[in-house]
């Protein structure tokens, strides 16, 4: 498949500016061919208007419909694995293993929102009958079901090319709850991007679908995204990516005449405690595996451990001399591009000039060159030391992390209760551990979406229970989730029929419950 570099308008190609970038190997430093052509006015127009038009008919499209099509969006992508691997490998220097599995990953996201849909039962139809003969007031037939938003724009983040992007989760849920798709490509992976658009836009035609069910922006700087947002016919946004970014477009999206929901689903540090009784039992364990969780990915996952509260005795030297070896001989790693890897360097220079932090141990060093390569470097300070420097608890996103030592419990829950919001939080502990710390898993519910035991946060399973999101600022909406079948929740809404009769109602509320749906009738869930 030939990369054009044009936006995908509809079943339109667009190249209208002369603005136009490049994808970089960061693995070389080098260019990659072709130049990609920024999206113009009239282009976001176009799109949002294709957008809103195809919606009247996309949002009546059936359950089974909108499965077929997320289904053949799937095998279409698994079709063309080993290309989008080997663009995907060229445009990060994400490992093609990774990217086979992540590719494996959105077709399997693709999958889930199809069974979703199918099944029906995810519009929560709730059915309250009428009551001629109630005193005072007779009561009327109430029936509610969730409905789709309108066009959604959707903005993907550069370390999940595949499945945090253009045929993502948020890209799936969207669809899936019947809402017409607007991407606008990040800039690291834009050949990726193209391919992966292309084989949505060829299933929308095969599957008989609107013009303008999904559209591909692309552009060189922030503007597009920016107008994006800002469109009068864009109902609402998914927004994976950095906190700077995620509050700047959400910021946008409330200031508009219509404020609309943003889901931003942004960085995280999400913290890991490794009480007394598992730093005694297990300190050189934990070791090794926390240094290949907080470098897997070269530390560019938005659930690296970026924070280790660990206990101040003489247990921990089980840990520390097993942690320093294995940072200490970490090999340089390569990160995605030249912004990450300059922020990441800057970011490991501030730190080790900082007089009130400890460089514990630090990898191979990177020599000059044109490749994106940094240096693993881990840090340490103690509880008091955080408190007074809060900025030391913000992602650093690239291979670091911090260790942060308390003393007692009282440090470690003070700690606790002063952190921001996360996406994850991890205790390492044994059982008498947990019924010493009760209080620090209280806590820590008020700041995180998910909470692992005995484990390591990176790496989300895709399902039903999982919950990625969490307080501000891991998440602009803490009550949504961006992975798992609850993804879908974000971008439809409940709409209420009051007295309508059963002919007029929707499949899913009408008595005879034809789709077989699971429904609340007078406060009982039946089908
Ligand atoms: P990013 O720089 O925030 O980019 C995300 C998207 O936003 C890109 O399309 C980018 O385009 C656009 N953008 C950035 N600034 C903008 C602005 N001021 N106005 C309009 N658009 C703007 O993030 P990234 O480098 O791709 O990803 C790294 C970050 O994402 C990390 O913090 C990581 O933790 C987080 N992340 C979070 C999750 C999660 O699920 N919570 C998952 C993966 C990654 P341009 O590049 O053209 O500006």
């Amino acid at each position: 498949m030939e990369l054009l570099g044009k936006s995908l308008i509809g079943f339109r190609d667009s190249a209208s500016t002369s603005a136009s970038f490049s994808a970089w190997n960061p693995a070389t430093g080098e260019k990659i061919d072709p130049a990609f052509f920024s999206a113009s006015q009239e282009d976001i127009d176009l799109t949002a208007e294709l957008a809103h038009k195809a919606f009247s008919s996309y949002s009546r499209t059936s359950g089974r419909e909108r499965a077929s099509f997320l289904n053949r969006v799937a095998s279409h992508l698994e079709s063309i694995t080993d290309l989008l691997v080997a663009r995907a490998h060229s445009e990060t220097a994400l490992p093609e293993p990774r990217l086979k599995s992540e590719t494996a990953r959105t077709c399997n996201q693709l999958r889930l929102f199809a069974s979703v849909v199918e099944e029906g039962s995810w519009v929560s139809a709730r059915i309250d009958h009428a009551d001629q003969d109630r005193k005072p007031l007779s009561k009327p037939d109430i029936r509610s079901m969730l409905h789709p938003l309108g066009p959604v724009a959707i903005f993907g983040a550069s370390n999940f090319p595949l499945a945090f992007s253009v045929a993502g989760g948020d890209t799936a849920s969207a669809l899936a709850a019947g809402n017409p798709v607007i991407v606008k490509a990040h800039p690291a992976h834009p050949g990726t991007s193209e391919l992966v658009g292309r084989v949505i836009r060829d299933c929308v035609r095969e599957q008989g679908l609107p013009d303008g069910v999904f559209s591909l922006l692309f552009d060189s700087g922030t503007e597009v995204g920016a107008k994006l947002v800002q469109h009068p016919l864009v109902k609402a946004v998914g927004f994976t990516g950095s906190i700077p970014a995620g509050r700047a477009l959400m910021d946008l999206a409330v200031r508009r005449p219509e404020p609309i929901p943003f889901y931003g689903e942004m960085g995280s540090t999400n913290p890991v405690f490794i009480l007394p009784g598992a730093m005694a039992t297990r300190g050189k364990e934990i070791a090794s595996q926390l240094h290949g969780s907080f470098t897997l990915g070269s530390g560019q996952f938005c659930t690296k451990p970026g924070l280790v509260f660990l206990p101040q005795q003489d247990s921990s030297a089980n840990f520390l001399p097993e942690f320093q070896d294995k940072v200490a001989h970490s090999a340089k790693l390569t990160l995605l591009t030249l912004g990450i890897r300059n922020s990441y360097q800057r970011e490991i220079q501030n730190r080790k000039d900082r007089r009130d932090l400890t460089l514990v141990a630090e990898g191979q060093q990177p020599s000059p060159g044109p490749a994106f390569v940094a240096g693993v470097a881990v840090f340490q300070t103690d509880v008091p030391g955080l408190l007074s420097s809060p900025d030391l608890g913000s992602e650093v996103f690239g291979p670091s992390t911090l260790l942060v030592s308390f003393s007692n419990q009282k440090e470690l829950l003070d700690a606790a209760r002063n952190l921001s919001g996360h996406l994850t939080a991890t205790i390492h502990g044994t059982e008498a551990d947990l019924r010493e710390f009760s209080e620090l898993l209280q806590l820590l519910t008020s700041k995180v979406g998910r909470i692992v035991f005995n484990g390591y946060p990176t790496g989300v399973e895709v399902c039903h229970a999982m919950v990625h999101g969490g307080p501000y600022p891991a998440s602009t909406d803490s009550r949504t989730t961006s992975v798992g079948s609850q993804a879908i929740f974000r971008f439809a809404r409940p709409v209420c029929y009051q007295d309508f009769p059963d002919s007029a109602l929707p499949a899913e509320l009408k008595n005879s419950n034809s789709l077989n749906i699971w429904r609340m009738v007078d406060g009982q869930f039946t089908r």
